[in-house]
């Protein structure tokens, strides 16, 4: 059976399979991995999944990428132990729909992909004795779900950067407390600090010898588990056939290119919604077609999505067949007409996103948060601009509401209920090194701390 083939969006990199694109994370052109061409699912293959649990439609959509590659049974079990917990998918009011990605280990939706990965690695690692050393640069939720992924995986040493003045504490804690292979370096400085210096790590041919790969959503693995809860959710709010919109609050645009990977293997889909906050280079992309990464990028209360400059936007363009690279500069236009068509965004500020969630807060009784109700908002930018109809509607919410408890309570009057899993992790106590923003320290520390 021969496996599929990812190439790299720079072109430059021969096409390798999926357990090489997911040791690698990068290419090594510095472009992205991305599928030759999509495996496809049938219409009956999609009617399916109404009657099936999450884990079983995981396990029929990821199958597609790991023939040849992973066994189903390997696969199987693999979707069992990832995906332990609940996707509620609950009316907001008509055929209007709320899918909840929050009930996982760490309560972001990059649980769904960190969990995956993790399986995929470990796997891989088994077979070849190999080891790896996963750095990572987060600005909360990617950081806390992949130590809690990863923790205690054979083969695998995780090294998370975290700027220490933009991380709350719940979201700190649930790195910081776990220990044996993970490893939490709090950086004197900004998250694109700590990009920076993850970048230069890969790009350093003195640390060739340590195998580094990246947990970031770079990294193929990380794409390929988040198309599967579009298909989930399509399966319980729509007929067959009939095409869903989809509103997803975006940063590094990750999480929507889920949806169009869904909608590449044959999901009907009605609009895709990428609402950003301040960090507008995509809305201003879209009407303009001029592309003007922003930097340095903008803080703003939906934290992990403060991205200047999206890097799967380099997959989004190489879907409708144009090219940027790493930089963020356009070497072939994309059909620009096509992502109007398919796609809409809009920028909604700090301002809005407060008063919308405390209006969605007064008019339907159910609590979000700051990421969540930039996929509402912009839900309704879209509304004001095209016919929703009868279709049906998924606004997709993110984080739970307990991981950024100031902004709520400043809404309904009282701190969100806080799910057992953060309370337990919470109570452990910390552990993380700490650092200025100096690559060279850091390179010292991953070579003293490989052996
Ligand atoms: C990471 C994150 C996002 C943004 O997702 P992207 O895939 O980077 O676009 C949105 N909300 C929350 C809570 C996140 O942690």
């Amino acid at each position: 059976m021969s496996a599929l083939l990812f190439r790299s969006t720079n072109g430059q990199s021969p096409a390798v399979n999926l357990r090489e694109a997911l040791l690698a994370g990068q290419a090594p052109d510095r472009g992205l991995y991305f599928p030759e061409k999509f495996p496809r699912l049938t219409p009956d293959d999609i009617a399916a999944f109404a009657q099936l649990p999450y884990r079983e439609v995981a396990f029929r959509v990821l199958r597609k990428f790991t023939k040849g590659i992973i066994s189903d049974d390997a696969l199987t079990a693999m979707c069992r132990k990832a995906y332990d917990f609940g996707v509620p998918v609950e009316v907001i009011h008509h055929h209007v729909y709320l899918m909840r990605l929050d009930q996982g280990p760490t309560a972001s939706f990059k649980d769904f992909a960190a969990q995956m990965m993790a399986q995929m690695f470990g796997r891989f690692l088994q077979q070849d004795g190999q080891q790896v050393t996963v750095l990572t640069a987060t600005s909360g939720d990617t950081g806390a779900a992949v130590a809690h992924a990863f923790h205690k995986v054979p083969g695998v040493r995780v090294i998370v950067l975290f700027p220490i003045g933009e991380v709350s504490l719940s979201q700190r804690k649930l790195m910081t407390s776990l220990k044996d292979n993970i490893r939490t370096v709090a950086i004197d400085g900004k998250f694109d600090d700590c990009q920076a210096m993850v970048k230069r790590a890969f790009a350093d041919p003195a640390l060739n010898h340590i195998k580094l790969s990246s947990a970031n959503s770079i990294n193929i693995g990380r794409l390929l588990p988040q198309s599967v809860y579009y298909f989930y959710a399509a399966s319980r709010v729509a007929q067959p056939g009939e095409p869903v919109v989809f509103s997803v609050p975006s940063g590094n645009f990750g999480n929507m290119m889920g949806a169009v990977v869904a909608r590449e293997m044959g999901l009907p889909v009605k609009k895709i919604i990428a609402p950003v906050n301040d960090n507008d280079a995509f809305p201003k992309f879209l009407a303009s077609g001029v592309y003007q990464k922003i930097s340095p990028s903008r803080n703003s209360v939906s934290n992990a999505m403060n991205v200047g400059h999206p890097s799967n936007l380099a997959r989004l363009v190489a879907v409708y067949g144009g090219q940027m690279d790493e930089t963020g500069k356009i070497h072939q236009q994309p059909d620009l007409a096509a992502i109007r068509r398919d796609i809409f965004s809009s920028s909604i500020s700090d301002d809005r996103t407060r008063a919308s969630l405390r209006d969605f807060w007064n008019k339907y009784q159910i609590l979000l948060e700051p990421h969540g109700v930039v996929a509402w908002q912009g839900f309704l930018d879209w509304l004001a601009v095209e016919p929703l109809g009868s279709s049906p509607a998924v606004i997709v919410e993110t984080a739970n509401p307990a991981k950024f408890p100031e902004e709520v309570e400043k809404v309904v009057g009282w701190p969100p209920d806080v799910p057992a899993a953060m309370t337990a992790a919470i109570a452990l106590p910390e552990d993380f090194d700490r650092m200025d923003a100096d690559y060279e320290k850091f390179k010292a520390y991953l070579l003293t701390k490989h052996v």
